[in-house]
């Protein structure tokens, strides 16, 4: 009886009713559980571990480059960084009201970091979110627009209700990348949420996208509603360095 009810589960895809079976069966014939508890309690199981498993997809998909969360974060070494701020940004109000997060300060201050805590938070609720750094997303959008497909790759980034858009910038911007960038931003305007990491001041934009009505446009877009964190501070790869160099300097006079 019980090889074909295993049969039956593994068809059925019971994962966490196959592991556990063995146990509620005795707990059943033991006394120790009516029957109607015990197939409560595997079912309670089942979806426990059905929605883990969504959970973890929905992580997974979103492109993120590290899973660290705001708990590894030292608010201590970043005092500028107002901790009950970056905590409420964790209730995720701002998606519902497709609001925006700009981080913008010096290297190494946290910025990626924090947006991808916020983002993982995100997907963990399954909202779908995506992580790109901007060197990334004008490449695909250029190609796209090469191979005569960009309104599909405009779909795809324009789809997503958390879009984290690391490190814009750096790269030097063409008019072409300036106007892609544009599109896409006008398309998620008021409809979808956007976090945008730079350490570039906002009165330095128009240098990066060099045209000062569409860098007009786009921060008009981008600020409308939006949450600005701007972080002035030490950097944190400075001080992981530091610390090695420290340490390498009281090894040595040790010896
Ligand atoms: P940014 O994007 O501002 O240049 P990152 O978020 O990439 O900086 O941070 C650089 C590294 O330092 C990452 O590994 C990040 O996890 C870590 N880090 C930065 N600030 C802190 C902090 N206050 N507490 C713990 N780790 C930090
Ligand atoms: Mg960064």
């Amino acid at each position: 009886m019980s090889i074909q009810l295993i049969k039956n589960l593994e068809i059925l895809k019971l994962v966490k009713s196959i592991e556990l079976f063995e146990h509620y069966n005795q707990q059943v014939n033991q006394n120790n559980l009516s029957f109607s508890q015990a197939l409560f309690e595997l079912t309670q199981h089942e979806m426990k571990f059905r929605d883990e498993r969504a959970i973890q997809s929905c992580v997974k998909v979103s492109n993120f480059p590290h899973f660290k969360t705001e708990r590894d974060f030292d608010f201590d070494f970043q005092p500028e960084i107002n901790q009950k701020e970056i905590l409420d940004l964790h209730s995720l109000v701002f998606i519902e009201k497709s609001e925006n997060i700009i981080f913008v300060g010096t290297p190494g201050t946290g910025k990626t970091h924090l947006a991808t805590s916020i983002g993982i938070d995100a997907a963990k609720k399954r909202v779908s979110t995506y992580f790109v750094t901007f060197q990334e997303l004008i490449n695909q959008l250029k190609k796209a627009s090469y191979e005569n497909r960009l309104e599909d790759r405009l779909k795809f980034f324009e789809k997503y209700k958390v879009l984290i858009i690391d490190e814009l910038g750096y790269l030097e911007m063409d008019t072409e990348a300036a106007n892609l960038f544009f599109q896409l931003i006008a398309r998620r305007y008021e409809k979808h949420s956007t976090i945008i990491t730079t350490n570039t001041p906002f009165s330095q934009w128009s240098n990066i996208f060099k045209n000062t009505t569409l860098t007009h446009a786009l921060l008009d877009r981008l600020l409308h509603h939006s949450k600005v964190i701007n972080i002035k501070g030490p950097s944190y790869r400075m001080k992981e360095k530091l610390s090695v160099y420290d340490k390498e300097v009281r090894d040595k006079s040790i010896k």
